[in-house]
């Protein structure tokens, strides 16, 4: 079975984790928050443990989390999926992923992605059986490059599988980009997933689901996930919405994968989506001042910093510093310099590697303080 990098072998996180863990680096790698996600949270999962809300939840999640992400979309987008038939609730959005796919896609498909592309992509893809195709993103905006995207249109595509904001490369891609893709869906009638778990990460710009653009709901599959946030990484609460019978197609699936989720969180989920708009604001904007902390140490350490609109990720191109080859660089960094990172490299195929070969990819969603000890740390590469 063929993944990204040709194998499904052991995840990159999992690698650079390990290595982070070993040697007691600062993990810049695996992006997960090290403050944890909002107290009334933390006691309505408790609450719903003490409750009682400790057997199978319903395989399409509890009535108050499908009500509550409705009530989200509506309140944010101005969406309105039916809680009933038009939104699951799925472990993570990495199942959501899975169920989508595998539901949608065979051999003989093609799926489309953007490269750099999220690591469960190309494995989900290959377990699947379809076709990966890929275009760029092009250095250095990471804004896709509409004519590939063009030319990688084929009458086999059968789903564009879009991320916005980008993971690795900290983009949100403009109106212009995301309507031009709704646009060749349309004209191949091609299914769009859209994976949007950054949704409420994004800094000074808009973030605009594919779902709002003219001719998109009827084809697309939305997907986000209460880890990004709500810094709660490892509860692993995401949910997919869009046309019934695609979410239909991908329920019968998802029994299959873990039949339903955590119940204790789906019930806290449902509390912190209800939080006012203020929270969310706080978040992007604590967020943006820990990217500024880590771009200025990143680029006083001589790398070239592509400043992210979105997400947790900083992208570098240490090449200025005479690296060319950023996976085996990873491999060293946290001996070297006792901070962990992830090389781009393995977010693409081959040609897409070749682009990318002295990218790394830093997160920021760590504690000021640790920001700038890794930020010293790393000055000592020069
Ligand atoms: N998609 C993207 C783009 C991600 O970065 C991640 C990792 N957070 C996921 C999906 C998986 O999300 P979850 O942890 O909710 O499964
Ligand atoms: N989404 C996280 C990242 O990109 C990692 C999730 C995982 O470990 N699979 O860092």
């Amino acid at each position: 079975l063929l993944g990204a990098d040709g194998h499904l072998g052991v995840t990159i996180f999992e690698e650079i984790t390990t290595l982070a863990v070993r040697t007691g680096a600062i993990n810049l790698g695996q992006g997960f928050p090290d403050e944890d996600g909002p107290d009334l949270m933390r006691e309505a999962a408790r609450d719903a443990i003490s409750a009682g809300a400790n057997q199978y939840a319903p395989g399409k999640g509890i009535p108050a989390l499908r009500e509550a992400i409705s009530d989200h979309q509506r309140r944010f987008y101005g969406l309105t999926p039916d809680p009933e038939t038009e939104i699951i609730v799925t472990t993570g959005a990495t199942e959501a992923l899975a169920a989508a796919l595998l539901a949608l896609t065979g051999p003989g498909d093609e799926v489309l992605t953007f490269e750099p592309f999220y690591d469960s992509y190309g494995a989900v893809i290959a377990l699947s059986g379809a076709t990966h195709v890929t275009a760029p993103l092009l250095a250095p905006e990471f804004q896709p490059d509409l004519a590939a995207l063009e030319a990688a249109f084929s009458d086999r595509t059968r789903v564009i599988l879009v991320n916005n904001p980008h993971n690795p490369m900290g983009s949100v891609f403009t109106r212009e980009a995301l309507t031009r893709i709704v646009e060749l869906a349309n004209r191949h009638d091609a299914i769009i997933i859209t994976d949007e778990v950054y949704e409420h990460l994004t800094f000074g710009v808009a973030h605009i689901p594919v779902a709002t653009l003219p001719g998109a709901s009827e084809r697309t599959l939305t997907i986000s996930s209460a880890g990004k946030t709500f810094s709660l990484t490892g509860w692993k609460i995401g949910w997919m919405s869009g046309p019934a019978e695609l979410v239909a197609a991908a329920r019968t699936v998802k029994q299959f994968l873990s039949y339903s989720s955590g119940t204790p969180f789906q019930a806290a989920v449902a509390a912190g989506l209800a939080l006012d708009g203020s929270f969310y604001e706080d978040l992007a904007n604590t967020l943006q001042r820990k990217r500024d902390i880590l771009s200025e140490g990143l680029r006083a350490a001589g790398m070239d910093v592509f400043t992210p609109q979105g997400t947790y990720f900083i992208n570098v191109d240490a090449a200025p510093l005479g690296v060319t080859d950023a996976t085996a660089l990873a491999r060293r960094l946290p001996e070297l310099v006792g901070v962990a990172a992830i090389p781009v490299p393995v977010f693409c195929h081959p040609e897409g590697a070749e682009r990318t070969k002295s990218l790394l990819r830093f997160a920021f969603c760590k504690r000021v303080d640790v920001l700038e000890e890794a930020a010293s740390r790393i000055a000592t590469l020069k």
